[in-house]
């Protein structure tokens, strides 16, 4: 093979993606036929606190030609803030404790989501209704993304930035927190359910302060095999580091576009993972879910 198309040959990897089994707007299947057109060999399915989706995905990777890598965005907080695990080839089953734990914090979501709309509608135009008629399905996990979209449908605000700027922000009177593990909990139960775990944008953990370093230090202790590094939310000072971080704590550096279809302007492939750093992930999931291929 010639030095170009070895070139050529670079695969596009995309680890973070929702779809409208959570607070995406595309179902599975538009959002693999988007992968392919954005070019993307591989990307992950990371919707939040569920595998919902994962049922979809056989359908979508042949009719997209994309290879997809079944994962979830777990919920976990400590103390105030909330971070976000990624889950990358775990084992589904209901029965883990990984499971256990996602059904906890979606039932905890949904009493919040209700809780936060009457808070809401104390102020402004809003009904449970209009949330509900933003969601795809019984199944879709609601976040405060729906509720955004419910105020812009109402002429309330204007869009999604907006609505988390002015009305869903944790220090703004309307915010109602939901029951998730502690961070390295979540570590644990994602390596007891043979998955690989990824720290997802550290860097947006608090819009205006780093990660605590012992929280850090705690997931590693229990187990974190990754760190997303590259994801837009970072600017060059945090990549690198977190970058450095990740090397002296020996831990993958994965990238991902945490797109979210038209709610956000996230595109997809527009952070990617080296195929080397993929093939580790395979290589360390003990769970026999697999990445699947066209
Ligand atoms: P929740 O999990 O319900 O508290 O909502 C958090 C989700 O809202 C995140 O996972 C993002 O998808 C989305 N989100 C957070 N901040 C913003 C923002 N400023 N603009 C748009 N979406 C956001
Ligand atoms: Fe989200
Ligand atoms: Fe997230
Ligand atoms: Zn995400």
């Amino acid at each position: 093979m010639s030095e170009r198309s070895d070139a050529g040959a670079a695969m596009r990897i995309d680890l973070h993606a929702h779809s409208s089994c959570s607070d995406g707007t595309s179902t599975v299947g538009t959002l693999f036929d988007d992968a392919s057109r954005a070019g993307l060999d591989v990307l992950a399915l990371t919707d939040h606190d569920t595998v919902s989706g994962w049922a979809e995905l056989p359908a979508a990777v042949a009719a997209s030609g994309v290879a997809a890598v079944p994962g979830i965005e777990v919920s976990s907080e400590s103390g105030t803030l909330s971070v976000h695990v990624l889950a990358l080839l775990p084992d589904s089953s209901e029965r883990s404790e990984l499971a256990e734990e996602m059904a906890r914090a979606r039932a905890s979501r949904a009493d919040r989501a209700r809780r936060m709309v009457e808070l809401i509608a104390r102020d402004h135009p809003i009904t449970w209704e209009d949330v509900t008629g933003q969601v795809a399905g019984e199944q879709t996990v609601i976040g405060r993304p729906h509720i955004a979209d419910a105020l812009v449908a109402r002429g309330a605000i204007a869009d999604r930035s907006e609505a988390f700027r002015e009305i869903l922000s944790p220090s703004g009177p309307y915010y109602v927190p939901y029951y998730a593990p502690s961070p390295a909990a979540t570590v644990a139960a994602i390596r007891a359910a043979g998955g690989v775990s990824v720290l997802a944008h550290p860097g947006s953990v608090t819009r205006d302060s780093d990660l605590p370093l012992d929280l850090l230090e705690e997931m590693v202790a229990a187990g974190l095999d990754g760190i997303e590094v590259d994801h837009r939310e970072h600017d060059g000072a945090e990549r690198e580091r977190l970058r450095r971080f990740a090397r002296t704590h020996d831990l993958l550096m994965t990238g991902g576009s945490d797109h979210h279809g038209t709610g956000k302007p996230n595109a997809l492939g527009e952070e990617l993972t080296a195929a080397s750093v993929l093939a580790q992930i395979s290589e360390r999931a003990t769970s026999g879910t697999e990445i699947l291929r066209p």
